[in-house]
C-alpha cells in the first residue's frame, strides 16, 4: 500500500491519515435508504460518495468489506407525532404487505443505483432481518444502566450516559442545548427527558410490524439497526462509517451513544459524511414542489427540467463538487456538467486518433509524466474528485493539441496518457462511456461500417448525386451518430 490517503473525519474535524484497524482490511458501513418512496437526488449524493471511497480503497489495495442496510423498518416521520411508520401507512392505503412495498422500493433503488453505475455493497442487511440483533443490543444498554422501560417502551437515558460519556461528541453540541432544542413529541410523557430517543417502541394496535419482546410486542428505534448490523458484520471495532451530514444528528450522534451504552467504548474509527443537495437553491422537499426522483431526472418528465439527463451526468455532475460542499441542481449546472462529461469522452475517443512521433515534446512529456500522480494526490486529499476531473480536461485540451498537429506525443507516453486517463475516468470515477470504448471490438466494428458508408457518400458527393450524400448523413444521424464535414475531411462520432 503506497498511498497515503488522507480523509476527513467528522468526529476529529480534520484531515487523518487512514490506517485501518487491521493491515489490508477496511470494514466500512454507510447508512442505506428508507425504503417508502422513489429513489432522488438525496440517494444519490451519499450512494456516489461512498462508491468513489469504496473503488479507490480497492484500487489502492484494500480489501473492503462495504456495508450498506436497508431500512424498511423503524424510522419514524419526523414531522409527525403519531408514531406511525411510512411503510406501514401505504400498507394501509394500498392494502399491500408492508414487506410489499419495502420490497418494491428497494428494487427500484438498486435499480438507480445500478444506473449511476455504484457498485453493488459487499453486504446490503434489513433491519427487518435483524431484529434479534437489536433486541440483544437494547438488553446491553439496559443492564449496563444506560436506558429504562417505560410503559412497554425502551428509552436511552441522555443524563445518565452524559454523566460518565460525552452525548453530543459528533455533532459538537451538549446537553443542554439538545434539550433545550429537542422537538420530539413521540412518547413524552413516558420519557424522562424529551431529547431520551427510543431503542424499543410497544406497537399500538393498529400497527402492523412488531416482533415480541422482553418489554412488549413492539419494534426497535430507527438508531439501533446501524449499531447492531455495523457489529454484527464488520466487528465491535471498526474502520469507517459514512452517510449524509444530515444524518449527524441524531441518527449518528444515538449510534455512537448506543455503541459506548453497550460496550463501553466507540465503535467507529472514522466518520464522513457528505454535503447536502439542494435544488435552486433551496432544500429539496415535497412540501416545496422541487422533489426531482432520479427516474425524472433520466426522462426528463417533471416541470422544472429542461430535459432529460442521462445517469451519467448526474453522477458527473455530483463528482464535480468536492463531497463535503454543497451542490445545487439547476438546468444550467447540469446542462454545463452534460457538456464537461461528453468533453472528456470526447478526449478518451479521440486518443485512438492520436498519431505518434519519435518523442514528446518536452512539455507534453512532462504533462504526461506527472498526470497521473497528480490524480492520485487529488484522490489522496480527502478524495478530491474535481481536481482528477480538472486534470483530466487538461489532457483533452492536450489531445486536441495532438490532434491539430501542434505538439508531438512518443508511443510510450500516448500509452501512459491513455491509460492514466482511462484508469481515473472509468475505474475510479466510475463514470460508463458512451462511445463503445469500453469495448474496442463494438467500436472497432461501429466504425468500419460508419466509414464505408461515408466513403460511398464521397462517392455520391464527387458525382454531384446530393440526393445520395444527404441521405446518407441524415440516416446516419436517425442512427445516432453525429457527422461533420471538416477541411480536412469527414469526422464522425456517437451521439449517445
Ligand atoms: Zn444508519
Amino acid at each position: 500500500m503506497t498511498q497515503n490517503l488522507l480523509i476527513y473525519n467528522t468526529l476529529t474535524r480534520k484531515k487523518e491519515l487512514f490506517k485501518p484497524l487491521v493491515d489490508g482490511h477496511v470494514g466500512m458501513y454507510v447508512c442505506g435508504p428508507t425504503v417508502y418512496g422513489d429513489p432522488h437526488l438525496g440517494h444519490a449524493r451519499p450512494a456516489i460518495t461512498f462508491d468513489i471511497l469504496f473503488r479507490y480503497l480497492q484500487h489502492i489495495g484494500y480489501k473492503v468489506r462495504y456495508v450498506r442496510n436497508i431500512t424498511d423498518v423503524g424510522h419514524l416521520e419526523h414531522d409527525a407525532d403519531e408514531g406511525d411508520d411510512k411503510i406501514e401507512k401505504k400498507a394501509r392505503l394500498e392494502q399491500l404487505e408492508p414487506m410489499e412495498i419495502a420490497q418494491y422500493y428497494t428494487n427500484r433503488y438498486h435499480k438507480a443505483m445500478e444506473m449511476l453505475n455504484t457498485l453493488p455493497p459487499s453486504i446490503e442487511p434489513h433491519a427487518t432481518g435483524h431484529i434479534i440483533e437489536q433486541e440483544q443490543l437494547v438488553k446491553e444498554i439496559l443492564s449496563n444502566g444506560y436506558a429504562y422501560e417505560s410503559n412497554g417502551s425502551v428509552y436511552f437515558d441522555i443524563q445518565a450516559y452524559n454523566k460518565d460519556h460525552h452525548y453530543g461528541i459528533l455533532s459538537g453540541r451538549n446537553l443542554t442545548d439538545i434539550i433545550n432544542n429537542s422537538r420530539e413529541l413521540a412518547g413524552v410523557g413516558e420519557k424522562k427527558c424529551q431529547a431520551d430517543f427510543a431503542l424499543w417502541k410497544k406497537a399500538t394496535p393498529e400497527h402492523i410490524m412488531r416482533w415480541p419482546s422482553p418489554w412488549s410486542d413492539g419494534f426497535p428505534g430507527w438508531h439501533c439497526e446501524c449499531t447492531a448490523m455495523g457489529r454484527k458484520y464488520l466487528g465491535k471495532h471498526f474502520d469507517i462509517h459514512g452517510g449524509g451530514m444530515d444524518l449527524i444528528f441524531p441518527h449518528h450522534e444515538c449510534e455512537i451513544a448506543q455503541a459506548v451504552a453497550a460496550q463501553g467504548e466507540p465503535m467507529v474509527h472514522y466518520w464522513m459524511h457528505n454535503n447536502m443537495i439542494t435544488i435552486n437553491g433551496q432544500k429539496m422537499g415535497k412540501s416545496l414542489g422541487n422533489f426531482i426522483t432520479l427516474e425524472q431526472f433520466f426522462t426528463g418528465n417533471h416541470p422544472s427540467l429542461d430535459q432529460a439527463y442521462t445517469p451519467m451526468t448526474i453522477r458527473f455532475f455530483i463528482l464535480s463538487a468536492h463531497y463535503r460542499s454543497p451542490v445545487d441542481f439547476s438546468n444550467d449546472a447540469l446542462k454545463a456538467a452534460q457538456k464537461g462529461y461528453e468533453r472528456l469522452m470526447d478526449g478518451i475517443a479521440n486518443l485512438e486518433r492520436i498519431q505518434t512521433s519519435k518523442g514528446s515534446q518536452p512539455d507534453t512529456a512532462k504533462f504526461v509524466k506527472e498526470l497521473r500522480q497528480r490524480c492520485y494526490d487529488a484522490m489522496n486529499d480527502d478524495l478530491q474528485t474535481p481536481l482528477v476531473i480538472s486534470a483530466l480536461f487538461e489532457a483533452c485540451h492536450l489531445i486536441n493539441t495532438l490532434l491539430d498537429h501542434k505538439t508531438k506525443i512518443s508511443a510510450d507516453d500516448l500509452k501512459e496518457l491513455s491509460e492514466t486517463m482511462k484508469l481515473f475516468t472509468f475505474d475510479i470515477l466510475g463514470l460508463k462511456s458512451n462511445r463503445g470504448v469500453n469495448s474496442p471490438e463494438r467500436e472497432k466494428s461501429y466504425g468500419k461500417i460508419v466509414d464505408l458508408v461515408l466513403s460511398m457518400r464521397q462517392r455520391a458527393k464527387a458525382a454531384k448525386d446530393w440526393a445520395t450524400s444527404d441521405q446518407i448523413r441524415d440516416t446516419l444521424e436517425q442512427a445516432g451518430f453525429i457527422v461533420q464535414d471538416t477541411k480536412d475531411g469527414v469526422t464522425w462520432k456517437l451521439n449517445k
